[in-house]
């Protein structure tokens, strides 16, 4: 309409008015917004925001006389200069309320994580034992990086978790946790997104183990168009988490989402085979109390179509 192109205040703005236009888009270098972080006063204003987003999970902040107050600052000049570096990147000011960014939540969140701080290591025995061999499995964790491991076998599966994750935890919360991680890991990264950066990812199968290694079943390969980063998981471990694998074990009696990878008996040994090339279907088979679930996949590990027993 005609009226929408004059100059004069239009209520609705009102509503718009925190949305940048798009072209509004910048970058700041890394290194300057991490230069932001290098101060103890800085970081207790990021603190002291997420404690209040922790309370009220919303877009809602503190005005400058609270933040100042509670960060425990009395120069008010001072304490602006800090707030001023913090601006736009890690705090918004919102009409006179300060309020954390997304990426200062994140930072406040690794900060309680411990992912920048903890310097963890330990080793210990855990309740399971290898699918493969029988063995009892170890639980070790260092650099950030959580690993179950046989005495026979070596790794059988890895995660990175922060050294806040895995403290005060005990060996069967440990596994439960690597197990969540590995899971929500896989199917976020099958569903598109990079567990690392969010970037793009995309599904191929069948893959090539890593070089060196070997794998005597069919793996997939899942890679970040933006970043990069690779990983492989089997094919088996694509269909965990498909309804008809999640009801086949309901109906008798078992809920697949509280198991451990290492109750899944389909998970090891051979399962996983190319039935065709052209267009490319990996089947897999899911065994419990001798009944037997079908499930074939396409080269992205989409699921094609399920046989019940
Ligand atoms: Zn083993
Ligand atoms: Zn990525």
């Amino acid at each position: 309409m005609a009226d929408d192109a004059t100059d004069g205040p239009n209520p609705e703005d009102d509503a718009v008015e925190t949305d940048p236009p798009t072209d509004a888009s910048t970058r700041i270098d890394p290194a300057d917004a991490f230069d932001a972080l290098g101060d103890g006063t800085r970081l207790a204003i990021v603190e002291t925001l997420a404690a209040h987003r922790r309370e009220n999970w919303a877009w809602s902040g503190l005005s400058f006389s609270e933040l100042r107050k509670a960060v425990g600052v009395r120069d008010a000049g001072r304490f602006n200069y800090h707030l001023d570096q913090l601006l736009d990147t890690f705090v918004v000011d919102d009409d006179g309320e300060y309020v954390l960014t997304t990426a200062g939540m994140e930072v406040a969140g690794a900060i309680r994580a411990g992912t920048y701080t903890e310097r963890r290591r330990f080793r210990t025995s855990t309740d399971r034992s290898c699918p493969g061999c029988g063995a009892e499995i170890e639980v070790a964790y260092r650099h950030g990086t959580l690993l179950l491991t046989c005495p026979e076998h070596g790794v059988i599966f890895g995660n990175s978790l922060p050294g806040g994750a895995v403290a005060d935890r005990e060996p069967t919360e440990l596994l439960a946790l690597a197990d969540m991680k590995a899971r929500r890991d896989t199917e976020r990264a099958r569903r598109g997104a990079c567990v690392h950066c969010w970037g793009t990812v995309t599904a191929t199968m069948p893959a090539e183990p890593p070089d060196g290694e070997e794998s005597e079943q069919v793996l997939a390969r899942l890679a970040c168009e933006d970043c990069g980063m690779v990983f492989r998981v089997p094919a088996a471990a694509c269909v965990v988490d498909h309804p008809a694998v999640v009801s086949f074990h309901y109906e008798r009696g078992v809920d697949i989402r509280d198991q451990s990878y290492l109750d899944m008996g389909f998970l090891t040994g051979e399962n996983g085979e190319v039935v065709s090339e052209d267009p490319v279907r990996v089947r897999v088979d899911v065994e419990l109390d001798g009944d037997r679930l079908t499930v074939l996949l396409d080269e992205s590990t989409a699921v094609v179509s399920v046989d019940e027993p």
